[in-house]
This record gives C-alpha cells, structure tokens and sequence, in this order.
C-alpha cells in the first residue's frame, strides 16, 4: 500500500491528515441564531432527531477512540448546543480517558454554564470557546433570535473561569448591518478581561438562513475596523490547519483573530472531521453527505471494521469547498450547521 499515513494520521487525496475531531452531541438548541436556526424554520413544530437516532455517550466515545487511533488529536464537542443535552460530563469522562487525544475543548453558547462548568472540568473539559456576537444587548438578542441577554453569556463566561476551563476564547459571527458598528466595543472588553476573541465572518453554511455575500463583512474589512480603535499587527499561524488569521494588539495587550473561510478559505491545510449526532462523519462542513457509522455501529460491527469505513471515506477525501465556493453554480443541499457544529 502507497503511505497513506503523515505522523501516523490517515492522509486524504490533498495529502492533508486527520487530526481534529467535532463532535456535534445534539441537534437542538436553547438559541435561534438567524444565521444557523431561524425561528422561522426551527419552530416549536420542527421535528428534531428522535431520540433512538441519536448516538449514546457509549457510541460517541467508541467512534471517538477508533477516530484517534486514525490520527485524530484535537476533540471538540459542539451541536446545536451541547450543553442542552443532559449529563454531558459522563461523556466527558469517557472522552477525556482515551488515549492519543490531547485536546478536550467545547463550543458553546455558555448561558448553561453555570452549575455546569465546574463537573464538565472536573470530568476533563479542558477549555471552552463561548459564542458572544455583541455586548450590547438589542444587538446580541437579534443575533440570538431573542433568547437570551449579554449577562447571561457573561454568568457563563464567569462559572467557566472559576472552574479552570481556561483560556477563554470567544467567537463572534460578524453580520453587515446587525452587529458590525458593536465589533469594537468587544473587541475592547475581551483585550481587557485577556479573552482570545475570533471573529467569524458570516459563512453560507446549510440552505436555510438566507445567505447573501452582501451580509459578509470581509476580514480585511474587520481587521481595519479593529486596527483604527486598538492597532494590529498580523502574527504567523500557531500550526497548519489553524482556521484564524492572527493579529497581535500593537501595545501588547494580547490577540485577535479572524476566520475568513469566505475570503480567504484555507482548506489546503483542513485537517476536521465532524461526528453528527446520528452517527455520521462528514469531511467538510458544506457537505452534502456523509458516511453513516451507526447502521454498521448497532448491527454489531468490530472495530476494525468501522476504523476501515473511516480511513476509506478519509483516504477518498478532496473537499474544498471554500476554495470552489465561487465557481460552484448552486450547491446541491447542504448540511445545516446546527446539526454538524461549528
Ligand atoms: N451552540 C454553540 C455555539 O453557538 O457556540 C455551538 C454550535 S455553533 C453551530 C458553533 C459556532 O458556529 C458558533 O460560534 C456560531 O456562532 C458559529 N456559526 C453558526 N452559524 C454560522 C454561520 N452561518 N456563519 C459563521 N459562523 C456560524
Ligand atoms: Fe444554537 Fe449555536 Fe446555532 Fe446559535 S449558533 S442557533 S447557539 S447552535
Ligand atoms: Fe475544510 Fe470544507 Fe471548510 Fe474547506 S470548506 S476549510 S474543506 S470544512
């Protein structure tokens, strides 16, 4: 067999090997951001995956470790929200006992935070990323779909410190028109508190928000917003599949970052799979399909048979989306980022 392995992780057809995992736990969710589940859509008749076609902590931790033996290193739970499903600290436990993986980290929108930071870490949550999209308040509820306030994300951001789950990084979707005259005022708050605040522009993610390239504040365009009110200056990337552009505040106040999978995509160095919740593993997040684990899981596969359905569906791997983005006429139906994660 040709070397289909770099630093012992399955390489893909671009050469690029597996290393990071997201784990999407559920597909519901306490918010209903207009850019991932709006409310329109999500409504209180939306059928969500049943319960039976959801993986146990059991299967999750299964995958995961077979998925690690592929090479991957980095592990981060996501949804929807994963906080909204009970218990995570089991699954925590379960994930933080695997071998290979030195990375255990989970995005979240924090207002289940509290009560709930301190058993996550003490089951091995290693640190969180909170998503903030605004600290003014009529701006962060139109982001949020008018389910919580800032000082509920900031309660969150709290427990999380007390419990240890640091650094703090926060992400900000940034969308023209909603929450773009508010990008200062965070980025001032998050230099003084020492968070790592990301900004994300505003990506065209599964079929049902609307996206428009017009909604898109570009990075540069963000970076010069920043660098007028707090000076930037650009730093080099911490390692290879790292997704934000870096700035560092020129009186050495910390850093930003900015993830312009729009304008400046970096699938070249894409190293993520994704997990969703119904036991499938998807290569990119503009997927159209993915490969299903759980039939072969629960019609009582070995190990050694779903690592081969893994490595097979990583080593046929030629995504790049967010390079082709433009030349690609309409995408065929995607998959919807409250189910896959971030
Ligand atoms: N519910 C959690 C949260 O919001 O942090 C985790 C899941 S959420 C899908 C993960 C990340 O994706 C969040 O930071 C969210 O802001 C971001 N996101 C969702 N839809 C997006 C979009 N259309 N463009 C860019 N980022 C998006
Ligand atoms: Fe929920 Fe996160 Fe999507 Fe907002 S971005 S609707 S918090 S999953
Ligand atoms: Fe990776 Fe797909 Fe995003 Fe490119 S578009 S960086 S391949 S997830």
């Amino acid at each position: 067999m040709q070397n289909l392995t770099q630093g012992g992780a399955v390489t893909d057809r671009l050469k690029r090997p597996l290393r990071d995992l997201r784990i999407s736990v559920t597909d519901r969710c306490n918010f209903r951001c207009p850019y991932c589940m709006p409310a329109e859509i999500f409504g209180d008749h939306y059928q969500f995956l049943p319960k039976q076609q959801i993986l146990s902590y059991e299967e999750i931790a299964r995958l995961t470790h077979i998925i690690i033996r592929l090479g991957a290193v980095k592990l981060r739970l996501t949804g929807g929200e994963p906080l909204v499903r009970q218990d995570l600290d089991l699954l925590v436990r379960q994930l933080a006992q695997l071998d290979g993986a030195h990375d255990l980290a989970m995005t979240t929108n924090g207002v289940r935070l509290p009560g709930r930071a301190q058993p996550l870490k003490e089951a091995g949550l290693q640190r969180v990323t909170v998503s903030l999209d605004s600290l003014d308040n009529d701006v962060f509820r139109q982001m949020n779909g008018n389910r919580a306030n800032v000082e509920d994300v900031m309660a969150g951001i709290d427990a999380a410190i007390q419990a240890g789950l640091t650094p703090i990084k926060l992400n900000t979707v940034v969308k023209r028109g909603v929450n773009d005259n508010t990008l200062v005022d965070l980025a001032k708050w998050a230099k003084d508190q020492g968070y790592i605040l990301r900004f994300i522009e505003y990506m065209d993610v599964g079929n049902r928000n609307g996206w428009r390239m017009e909604h898109v504040v570009p990075a540069r365009e963000i970076a010069a917003i920043i660098d007028k009110a707090l000076p930037l200056e650009p730093l080099p990337r911490n390692y290879n599949s790292e997704t934000a552009l870096r700035f560092a505040y020129r009186d050495g106040g910390g850093e930003i970052g900015i993830i312009a999978s729009v304008t400046m995509p970096f699938c070249g160095d894409c190293s993520r799979m994704r997990l969703s919740p119904d036991g499938h593993i998807y290569t990119c997040l503009f997927a159209t399909q993915g490969t299903d684990l759980m039939t072969p899981l629960r019609a009582g596969a070995s190990d050694e048979e779903i690592e081969t359905i893994i490595r097979d569906t990583w080593l046929n791997r030629s995504d790049r989306y967010s390079e082709v983005r433009s030349s690609i006429k309409r995408p065929n139906e995607k998959i919807e980022m409250y189910y896959i994660g971030g």
